[in-house]
């Protein structure tokens, strides 16, 4: 059982897309292990993207990503990692496969709806990066399995 760390961009927040796209990766049977509405600080959007700093984009990702509310979430499911980032798509609209969501709903290479861990490192350093631990259920075993859902 894999965690990952996904975020709805601020544009997909402003295009009110949340329900829709949170509805996809419940139906693919990942599970929810908690969730947020909020606004990165400076600071958390440089440590979430710490690996492009110094990159040609790295200005305008960063005001992007501080720009408005994002969507934090913490999923969790068998290879939700690399499942999930099969699920977005490219990163590159041009390159994403219809069907996807970056396939689906984006056009633009920055302004790309959607962020996913790439790597269990990286998936617990972002989930470390925007939330505390008392904010999200214990993974483990599917939550429907357990005798009250809690733990
Ligand atoms: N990005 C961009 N221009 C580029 C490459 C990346 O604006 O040429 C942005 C884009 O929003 C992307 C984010 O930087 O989602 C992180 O890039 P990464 O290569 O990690 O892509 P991802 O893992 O999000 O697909």
């Amino acid at each position: 059982m894999e965690k990952t760390f996904l975020m709805l961009k601020p544009d997909a927040v402003q295009r009110k897309m949340i329900g829709r796209l949170v509805q996809r990766f419940e139906d693919k049977g990942f599970e929810l292990l908690g969730a947020k509405l909020t606004r990165m600080t400076m600071k958390q959007a440089e440590i979430h993207y710490a690996e492009h700093a110094g990159k040609p984009f790295y200005g305008e990702l960063i005001d992007f990503i501080t720009s408005g509310p994002v969507f934090a979430m913490v999923w969790q499911g068998e290879q939700a990692i690399a499942m999930s980032r099969t699920m977005m798509g490219k990163t590159n609209p041009l390159e994403a496969a219809p069907g996807t969501i970056r396939g689906d709903y984006a056009t633009d290479k920055g302004l790309n709806v959607i962020h996913g861990s790439d790597s269990p490192e990286s998936a617990e350093r972002e989930i470390a990066n925007m939330f505390e631990p008392g904010e999200l259920l214990p993974s483990g075993p599917p939550i429907a399995s357990r005798s009250n859902g809690l733990h």
